[in-house]
């Protein structure tokens, strides 16, 4: 089959790999669109790659082909998305069904082979199926939408709150359909023009523009208070600031982007944490457990309404086409929010 492999640092190459063996409890998945990661951008090019060869890819849907002998054949043929942490079932969070938080999971496209390929074989246990009616490039955007919403989830985001997101990104514009859907009042903070435009067309009016000074903003949209809740999705200094400025006194700060550095906080923000009494709220991949499944209710978010979710997907590209997709999607210049291989 043919594969995207990262050889090292730098060195992604489209290449013909062995097809995947399917072990106990598991299926083979034709995999039919995988989404580009921003985490993927950085193990290909700053070094972020657990070891090599390493095939990525973990947000990804595809079509069951085959099933391991105690697998019930009438799983062939359903159409799936794959929950990329691969727990270890033992350790004391996944007793609790926490599995982000096992502290001995492996990683699909990450720790182990993914998507970035036509075949692989997962557990069963891993899959989600989905209605034949969902595209498969919407159906492949089910990873990060399921941490957008654990996100808002963890906010405690509802009806008649005001949610102030930093960022333009596809976590953070993820997190704004999310919280819309929940009743909230959604005000973007972002960086330029281009973005406010694509905010706007997706029917987010309230897009700030720039980073600093966005306080004052923020107040004067919220009749002099801040917002209800904060979610930074960006990981700068500058982006935490923002976030934690637009806050009304006793607001929540949710931390959704991954840090680019050591975070470093002025005097004056540091105070408004303590006198404004800021909750924090760190916030991490998403639910699998059976009794909260926000899996399932995400494929049915993206099943109900598929039009909202279609415009994130900026750009599409064939497997050989690896090299050029990561240089575009790294490429500062060129506008994208989503971008995917397309099988
Ligand atoms: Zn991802
Ligand atoms: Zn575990």
């Amino acid at each position: 089959m043919k594969a995207c492999v990262l050889e090292s640092e730098n060195n992604l190459v489209c290449k013909d790999a062995s097809a995947p063996q399917v072990r106990l409890g598991e299926v083979l998945i034709d995999v039919k669109a995988c989404g580009i990661c921003s985490s993927d951008l950085d193990r290909v090019f700053k070094g972020g790659a657990y070891h090599y060869p390493l095939i990525l890819g973990h947000e990804f849907s595809g079509e069951i082909v085959d099933v391991a002998s105690d697998v019930p054949r009438d799983y062939i043929s359903k159409r799936v998305v794959v929950f990329p942490l691969l727990p270890c079932m033992n350790c004391y969070s996944c007793r609790k069904e926490h599995y982000a938080q096992c502290s001995h999971y492996n990683y699909l496209g990450s720790r182990c082979n993914g998507a970035f390929a036509e075949q692989i074989s997962v557990p069963l246990w891993n899959c989600r199926t989905f209605a034949p009616s969902l595209d498969f490039r919407i159906a492949a955007l089910c990873e990060p939408a399921a941490v957008a919403y654990h996100a808002v989830v963890q906010g405690n985001v509802r009806q008649n709150t005001s949610v102030c997101i930093v960022g333009t990104g596809a976590i953070a514009v993820l997190c704004g359909i999310w919280a819309r859907e929940k009743g909230a009042r959604v005000i973007f903070i972002c960086r330029n023009e281009r973005k406010r435009i694509f905010l706007n067309n997706m029917g987010f009016e309230e897009c700030i523009l720039d980073c600093t000074g966005s306080e004052q903003s923020v107040k004067k949209l919220l009749n002099g208070e801040g917002a209800d809740i904060a979610m930074e999705c960006v990981g700068t200094d500058c982006s935490l600031e923002s976030a934690i400025l637009s806050l009304k006194q006793g607001g929540t700060l949710v931390l959704v982007g991954n840090p680019e550095g050591d975070k470093y906080l002025k005097k004056e923000v540091y105070w408004k944490l303590l006198r404004s009494e800021i909750t924090m709220k760190g916030t991490w991949n998403s639910s699998f457990a059976s009794y909260d499944d926000e899996w399932t209710k995400v494929i049915h978010g993206l099943e109900k309404s598929p039009s909202l979710f279609r415009s994130l997907i900026t750009h599409q590209f064939s497997l050989d086409k690896c090299q050029e997709a990561f240089r575009v999607l790294s490429d500062e210049k060129e506008f994208s929010i989503k971008g995917m291989f397309y099988f």
